[in-house]
């Protein structure tokens, strides 16, 4: 996931004259830690790829189901709404 935010900012670094101010430094704050509720994938995955590609994130990538990256998912849920075999259920985390 950092990698993937790494990227995206070196392209908006390339062209910085036309996108005006933006943060320039990759925080790699484990945001993970946000979470109030975490998305499990479940036996229904399909490795259809909807899920990474709502992911704000970029967190989501497909394995042998989908693997999301927990230590930066800040558990919002869309991911759940957006998966049409419903193979993710956002649990509520361990106080
Ligand atoms: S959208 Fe659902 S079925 Fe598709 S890869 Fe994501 S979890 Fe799996
Ligand atoms: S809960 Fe949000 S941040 Fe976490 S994997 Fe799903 S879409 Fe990405």
């Amino acid at each position: 996931m950092l990698n993937a935010q790494k990227q995206l900012m070196k392209g908006l670094l390339f062209m910085k004259d036309k996108v005006g101010i933006f943060a320039t430094d990759v925080s790699d704050t484990k945001t993970g830690t946000w979470r109030l509720a975490k998305p499990i994938v479940n036996e229904n995955c399909k490795v259809c790829g909807i899920c990474s590609k709502y992911c704000p994130g970029l967190l989501i990538e497909m394995e042998d189901i989908a693997a999301i990256d927990y230590e930066y998912c800040k558990g919002c849920g869309i991911c759940e709404v957006v998966c049409p075999f419903k193979a993710i259920l956002m649990v509520e985390e361990a106080e």
